[in-house]
């Protein structure tokens, strides 16, 4: 068994993972040779399976390492593309066509790219074995092949011919030894010939006393010999179809079996000729397991100083601070509970009411323009105001039906304006507001989809809740649909608190004038303009329809601004002098609610909030606060079990500063864990070598 070779392909792998840096490298057996030397037959046979690109105009342009894993467990032969995510591939002719898209994904421009496809067969019959198929030496360049393709493919084989890799020379018995290009490649790189396995193939195209001439050379001697095989697919018997590729090896030994054995004088045992592919996988078994024990030293001595130098970052960084995905996620989960916990402990009832009230302040304005002050844009030009307008509203008289008819029709246009809905909606939005504004300082931040998965937690929770919250808001208001009964003290709440709505009002008014100003130029033009549109307003200047050009030397578009204004002025006044109404002291008592109508929706708007709240407390807030964060929980498991179970590290990696901590940390750990591999492996081979001595 080929143990180390095994562990070492493990740890390869292992290594990989971390980003295998240049100082440690793993043996490897390299395939050169010139195209049509038969490499590809070699591999196939190798393998048991035909998947290489074929086909008269395929050249391989990039390397292909071929991980042999020997796997007895697996029932059926199957290859993975680790960087595909391409898993359990059985189908041999997928695996080929797999190869020879990402052959073709090299344009033909670039000839040639390093960029190695990763394949990894599994199978009880084959042996653990590292190879790497390199794009085949071309003799000329083709019509249509750009001129560089020669020298470039011998540029990239060049790289990986470098030591510890042996290489595998392949070399067609029908041509002449000389003309080897693999053998004068590995020349270059391996004078010596002591990590050259020289394989001849086509031996059944040569006499067999000069195939075994080759095999014995001299003229170019290798430490690991010579083998030669006959890879060519034998010749079908029965049928059309296809032959069951697992039978490939077994129908080519045979075939070799049949040739060598007819000449025994040349390639018997006494011979010394290695023939077969059989014999040349045992040899690459051998060569390799050996090429890596005797790797073993220097390997784990690059693990240990690429380990000292990850401990020594890892310390320098990060104060030697573990990080895992699962702990960072933790902390951020931790961190943001606690910003939610201490939401909770300020947003409450209080919070809530002022809130409500803010938003009924405004349907309270919505009412009183409706009812007593409106004068809409439209209306600017046509006759002056009715009789019973506001102007009259300080003289209201008590006992006028008209006046009773306005604030009842205030009244209810306030409590019956959907107020449960209201409440629950203000409520929700304030809540989700706050949750994404913590978010929005959390770590989640760096997230934005779990920050998602976060928010609509919360959506859902409040969702889940604004129906029912709302119909019982509406049930619990129904009293003060039909009687608001204020009370004195409330009158002069409401007393208080409306001047400074309307004083609020009032500014914005006074804040959409001045831009309406500087918008056409200036005080002088806007008050020009205005003069102009009060003029018509009065009858004193009539203008016909609407004139797209304008009118009195004015634009059309400045006309629309000057009634804007216009508007805007008249309300100011209007509310200015319910300022005044307000504060005097007709409007301290409750008596004269007709005339106040303002304080009298103020106090009943409160009354609303009041008794809303106190619904909306129990039914969404504490609900939502007790709720929210086991959702959260929830949702973000389930998150994080996404993406086939990846989620997590996912998560955690979308952040560049956790990125590198968490890399550094695997790195270390991963490196611990092959460096205890590979110190297991110096004692299986001390152990072995002493048996082997003893022996
Ligand atoms: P590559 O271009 O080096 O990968 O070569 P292939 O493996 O595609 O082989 C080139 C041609 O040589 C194919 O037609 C094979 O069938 C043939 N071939 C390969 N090995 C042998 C062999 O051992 N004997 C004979 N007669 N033909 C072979």
């Amino acid at each position: 068994m080929m143990y180390i070779t095994k562990r070492m392909i493990e740890i390869r792998n292992l290594l990989t993972r971390v980003g295998q840096s240049s100082s440690v490298t793993l043996p490897s057996i390299v395939v050169i040779g010139s195209q049509s030397s038969g490499k590809s037959s070699v591999l196939e046979a190798i393998v048991g399976h035909e998947f290489l690109p074929k086909g008269s105009n395929m050249i391989t342009r990039r390397p292909i390492e071929l991980t042999l894993v020997n796997d007895p467990q697996a029932k059926v032969d199957y290859g993975e593309f680790p960087d595909l995510g391409l898993a359990r591939v059985t189908d041999f002719s997928l695996i080929q066509k797999t190869l020879t898209e990402l052959n073709q994904s090299v344009p033909e421009s670039q000839c040639v790219s390093d960029d190695p496809i990763r394949l990894t067969i599994h199978s009880p019959r084959v042996p653990d074995l590292s190879l790497i198929d390199l794009p085949g030496y071309i003799q000329v360049a083709g019509e249509n092949q750009p001129r560089e393709l020669k020298r470039k493919i011998s540029e990239l084989c060049d790289k990986y011919i470098r030591g510890p890799n042996i290489i595998l020379a392949i070399s067609a018995a029908d041509t002449d030894l000389a003309n080897s290009t693999a053998l004068q490649a590995s020349r270059r790189v391996d004078p010596r010939g002591e990590r050259t396995i020289g394989v001849i193939t086509k031996m059944d195209l040569v006499d067999p006393e000069k195939g075994a001439a080759i095999l014995g050379d001299k003229q170019y001697p290798l430490r690991l010999g010579y083998v030669g095989v006959i890879s060519k697919m034998p010749v079908q018997t029965g049928g059309l179809f296809r032959r069951e590729s697992s039978n490939l090896l077994a129908s080519i030994n045979k075939n070799e079996k049949a040739f060598f054995n007819s000449h025994p004088e040349e390639f018997g045992p006494n011979s010394g000729a290695a023939t077969g592919t059989i014999t040349l996988r045992k040899k690459l078994m051998h060569v390799l397991e050996q090429q890596m024990s005797s790797k073993l030293t220097e390997t784990t001595d690059a693990i240990t100083r690429e380990l000292e130098e990850t401990t020594y970052q890892f310390k320098v960084q990060y104060n030697e601070q573990p990080m895992s995905a699962e702990s960072y996620l933790a902390a951020s989960l931790d961190d943001f509970k606690h910003q939610f916990h201490n939401f909770a402990n300020t947003f409450g009832r209080q919070q809530l009411l002022e809130l409500l009230k803010d938003s009924l302040d405004q349907k309270v304005l919505d009412q009183l323009a409706a009812r007593y002050w409106n004068k809409p844009i439209e209306d600017l030009f046509i006759a002056p105001a009715e009789p019973d307008s506001l102007v009259d509203l300080p003289k209201a008289d008590p006992k006028s039906p008209y006046w009773h008819r306005q604030l009842d029709t205030a009244c209810s246009g306030l409590t019956r304006l959907g107020v449960g809905r209201l409440a629950a909606t203000v409520a929700s939005n304030a809540i989700q507001a706050n949750i994404d504004k913590l978010l929005d300082k959390s770590s989640f931040a760096k997230h934005p989809s779990a920050r998602q998965v976060i928010s609509e937690a919360a959506a859902l929770v409040l969702a889940d809740r604004a129906y029912a919250t709302s119909d019982g808001i509406e049930i619990s208001l129904k009293p003060y649909k039909f009687d608001p009964d204020i009370q004195p003290n409330e009158w002069e709440k409401g007393r208080e608190h409306v001047v400074g709505v309307l004083q609020g009002e009032l500014e914005q008014c006074q804040n959409a004038l001045k831009s309406l100003e500087s918008s056409v130029g200036g005080r002088k033009k806007l008050r020009e303009v205005m003069g102009f549109v009060d003029k018509a307003r009065k009858g004193e200047i009539i203008i016909e329809g609407d004139h797209p050009s304008g009118a009195g030397g004015f634009s059309a578009a400045l006309l629309a601004r000057g009634r804007e204004a216009v508007f805007l002025r008249d309300r100011a006044d209007i509310i200015n002098m319910r300022i005044v109404a307000s504060k005097s002291r007709k409007c301290k008592s409750l008596e004269n609610k007709y005339y106040c109508p303002e304080i009298f929706l103020d106090a009943v708007a409160t009354k609303l909030a009041q008794t809303a709240v106190l619904f909306l407390n129990v039914e969404m807030l504490n609900d939502f606060y007790h709720r929210f964060p086991r959702e959260v929980e929830t949702k973000l498991n389930e998150y994080m079990n996404s993406h086939g179970g990846n989620g997590l590290e996912k998560f955690a990696r979308e952040d560049p500063k956790i990125r590198r901590h968490l890399d550094l940390v695997q790195r270390k750990e991963l490196l611990e864990m092959v460096l205890m591999k590979i110190q297991d492996l110096h004692r299986f081979d001390a152990a072995g070598n002493v048996k082997a001595d003893r022996d």
